[in-house]
């Protein structure tokens, strides 16, 4: 098991730069997910991290000792793709078998370790099978089964769980967490889905433009966002914002509510909504409008649980609230919470 860090790590390709500076300390046992929107570097910083990929300046250390410049080997984590990568003319004992032959072990304990991965992942089954004759689902799991036979010191994993259907992306999510309690290998999962990163990650590195803008727990960054672009790239529908006194202040969907259904003795901020549609989801309704005045027309989501028994109806005006203390606000410039720095949430 090992600890896995980044110094001023830098990738640098001509006028991009894909990961600027980054310092991230990986704990053992740890699942780690770093999120953000396509082109963050993730994966850059991944590759980097793995030794596929030389960094411009900065290191990378494992368990203390720096490995940058030293080949993948050197770095003995495991990588698994979106694309799985399997070699598709050898059968799934193969394809498991096959970084093991390349270390030249020994046939009995091959076959030992190649059993034990796959019963793993409840592939024992499926060990003479070619890759073509797999599910999406069965090939993930094969991909995983390689990476962990080797004894890696991290897994490494790039979006693996994207090729899935939703159903079994769910399942996959679960086995995958499991596995990684079990085993206890440090792991860094590359996601840009935010539902699946709150839903793995003992904490999550949110990524932009090459640089990590928060890296806290799931509950920390949803609940206590530190900027603007945190606010509003996680949680689904996104916070509403709202220009108010010269700053910004952000709500979440689900904090929107009409006013009715607080208690009278809560502190709320009101907001007169004009509904223009409202979406049943079953679990939940989606109102969506436009604030009325004496606020700006900005366009605004509520999230009502079918359990709160009101009906607000499209084409009407009704008022809405949402505690202060679910109130975030941000400096309109930089977008810096304000809430966070002063500690008011
Ligand atoms: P993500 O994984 O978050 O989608 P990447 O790490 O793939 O992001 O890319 C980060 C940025 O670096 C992007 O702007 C991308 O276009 C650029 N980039 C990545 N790899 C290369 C490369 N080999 N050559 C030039 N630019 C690259």
């Amino acid at each position: 098991m090992a600890t896995v860090e980044t110094r001023s790590l830098t990738k640098r390709y001509d006028s991009t730069t894909a990961v600027d500076a980054i310092d991230l300390a990986v704990r053992e046992h740890e699942f780690l997910v770093l999120l953000g929107p396509s082109g963050s570097g993730k994966t850059t910083l991944l590759r980097m991290i793995a030794g596929l990929e030389t960094p411009t300046s900065g290191d990378v250390l494992v368990s203390g000792r720096i490995v940058t410049g030293l080949p993948p080997r050197a770095h003995n984590m495991a990588m698994v793709f979106q694309s799985y990568a399997l070699y598709p003319h050898l059968t799934v004992a193969g394809n498991i078998a096959f970084p093991l032959q390349a270390q030249h072990m020994a046939r009995d304990k091959i076959d030992s370790k190649v059993e034990w991965a796959a019963s793993l992942f409840g592939i024992g089954h499926l060990l003479a099978r070619k890759p073509r004759q797999l599910s999406g689902g069965e090939r993930q799991r094969v991909a995983l089964a390689r990476a962990v036979v080797r004894d890696p010191v991290a897994f490494l994993l790039d979006e693996p769980l994207s090729n899935l259907d939703a159903k079994l992306r769910a399942s996959a999510r679960e086995e995958l967490q499991q596995l990684q309690r079990r085993l206890g290998t440090t792991t860094i999962y590359v996601t840009h889905d935010q539902v699946e990163a709150l839903a793995l990650g003992d904490r999550v590195a949110v990524l932009d433009h090459g640089g990590i803008r928060q890296l806290d727990t799931p509950q920390r960054v949803y609940a206590h966002p530190v900027d603007r672009f945190v606010a509003t790239f996680i949680g689904s529908p996104p916070m509403n914002l709202v220009a108010s006194d010269g700053m910004e202040i952000g709500f979440r969907p689900e904090h929107f509510l009409p006013d009715d259904v607080f208690t009278a003795d809560a502190s709320l901020e009101r907001f007169p909504l004009d509904i223009t549609r409202i979406e049943n989801l079953g679990a939940d309704r989606l109102v969506y409008g436009v604030l009325a005045p004496p606020q700006p027309p900005v366009k605004v989501i509520s999230r009502i649980p079918c359990t709160v028994n009101v009906s607000p109806q499209p084409g009407t005006r009704h008022m809405f609230a949402v505690r202060r203390a679910d109130l975030h606000h941000f400096d309109t410039s930089s977008g810096t919470s304000l809430s966070v720095a002063e500690g008011v949430t």
